[in-house]
């Protein structure tokens, strides 16, 4: 399993099959912001990131333009990445508390974090052409981690509805009517104790956006909040 991680993110940094989203990440490394044009920026599609093995996932939008964009490393370099990290580290699930860069030493236990689209995309819109042709990387993630895999957070509502055709094209289940998406939003395949390999939880979170945290939407408490219920329904002591 661990191989073919490695082979699909390898495939996934070489992706240029969506042409906006290629011109963008590239115009936006190669002009840069001011505060960092001093560095190299990464301009590629951002893999999956953290254990290979994990029983949660978190699922967001898409790579920020000068967060894993510049990085390589999803949710790291950017305000949103480091009000989360800071609420993994206090649920025990990063090693430390920040995500500056890829050779950090950040670990991640259990936990493994990617993004519904792989491409940071202008005002962080993709397009549902954009997002279907992302999609297929998704469900291969999720399927090379399905035998440990027992939640996953949504982190908005974007991630929230991508959610549900990973799950009918990996696992072949689909809900009974449309689950909308809400903070602390819980959907489980049925009542009988998670199997190996069965369908995860999908427990939704207010995305960790500058938008929501520094309105206070989404605090530090609602975070740890959610973190503490993810690793009860994974099993993460
Ligand atoms: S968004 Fe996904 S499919 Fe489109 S170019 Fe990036 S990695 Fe490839």
């Amino acid at each position: 399993m661990t191989d073919d991680l490695d082979r699909l993110d390898a495939e996934i940094c070489d992706c240029r099959r969506c042409p906006r989203l290629v011109a963008w990440r590239e115009e936006v490394a190669a002009t840069k912001r001011a505060a960092f044009r001093d560095e190299e920026y990464w301009g590629r599609p951002v893999p999956g990131f953290g254990a290979h093995d994990a029983r949660l996932a978190i699922l967001g939008l898409a790579p920020a333009a000068h967060g894993g964009n510049r990085t390589g490393r999803i949710f790291t370099g950017d305000r949103s990445g480091d009000v989360l990290f800071a609420a993994m580290h206090r649920a025990g699930l990063a090693n430390q508390p920040t995500s500056v860069s890829r050779d950090d030493g950040l670990t991640l236990t259990s936990t493994r974090i990617f993004a519904a689209v792989r491409c940071a995309p202008p005002d962080n819109k993709p397009t549902p052409l954009e997002r279907d042709t992302c999609a297929p990387y998704l469900h291969r993630e999720l399927a090379l981690i399905r035998p440990e895999l027992r939640v996953v957070i949504a982190l908005g509502a974007f991630a929230w509805a991508a959610f549900w055709p990973a799950l009918r094209a990996v696992y072949g289940v689909a809900p009974a009517r449309k689950v909308p998406f809400g903070h602390g939003a819980l959907w489980n395949a049925g009542d009988t104790p998670w199997q190996a390999g069965g369908a995860p939880a999908l427990l939704g979170c207010y995305h960790v956006s500058q938008q929501n945290t520094f309105t206070g939407r989404l605090t530090p408490g609602m975070l740890d909040e959610v973190f503490t219920r993810a690793k009860a329904l994974a099993g993460i002591g």
